[in-house]
């Protein structure tokens, strides 16, 4: 237990040396709940960066299978060393690659999308077919550090598209006629969709 602690607290120390957005204390507490509680068996990542989430997961219980995908070969390489040092090779499967290039058929109880903001909605399109009847798709940094919901107009204009972005995902969500979504204030902001 003490190593186990010890080594997620260097992943995060790595995390926030290396500016590798992992997911933050709060957000990583209700996933992890959410598993528990639905007793959650197989788990579908979008963006692995350098296995912090996914290990977090597949550490809940024995049980916990996790696919992840990472298209950036560093942090891919960083993952792979994390998740041996873990001994979870055998239960998380990392991908290398682009995950809208990506085919997968497998069915999962959850899908947890955390890659790159701009392209939500596609992925949500293309991995709603591998969520089972009863799974959800869970998405990070729906509120994205506050930004999301401020008022004031964002100077930077990369910035102000990527929160467009997000906000577009949102209205996407809010009026999809297969899928209820609620949203949560847990986190950098997390929502959770499931199929009606
Ligand atoms: N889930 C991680 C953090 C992921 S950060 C954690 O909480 O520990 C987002 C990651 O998504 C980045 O490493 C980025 O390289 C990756 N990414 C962005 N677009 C992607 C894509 N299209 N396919 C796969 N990975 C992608
Ligand atoms: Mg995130």
């Amino acid at each position: 237990m003490i190593i186990i602690n010890t080594e997620i607290k260097r992943l995060e120390k790595y995390a926030e040396e290396n500016n590798v957005p992992i997911i933050n204390k709060e957000g990583l507490k209700f996933i992890i709940n959410y598993i528990k509680k639905n007793n959650v068996k197989n788990i579908l990542e979008i963006g692995s960066a350098i296995g912090y989430s996914s290990i977090n997961m597949a550490l809940v219980n024995n049980k916990v299978e996790v696919t992840t995908i990472e298209k950036d070969e560093t942090r891919y390489l960083e993952a792979l060393k994390n998740i041996k040092k873990f001994n979870l090779d055998k239960r998380i499967n990392l991908v290398l690659g682009d995950a809208l290039d990506i085919n997968i058929e497998t069915k999962y109880d959850l899908i947890f999308i955390d890659a790159a903001k701009g392209k939500y909605i596609d992925f949500f399109h293309k991995y709603a077919n591998n969520l089972k009847d009863n799974g959800v798709i869970i998405t990070d940094n729906i509120y994205f550090h506050g930004l999301v919901e401020q008022k004031e107009k964002i100077e930077k204009k990369n910035l102000k598209q990527l929160v467009d972005k997000i906000k577009e995902y949102i209205s996407f969500l809010k009026n999809n006629n297969d899928f209820e979504t609620k949203f949560y204030k847990a986190g950098d902001g997390l929502s959770v969709s499931k199929r009606r």
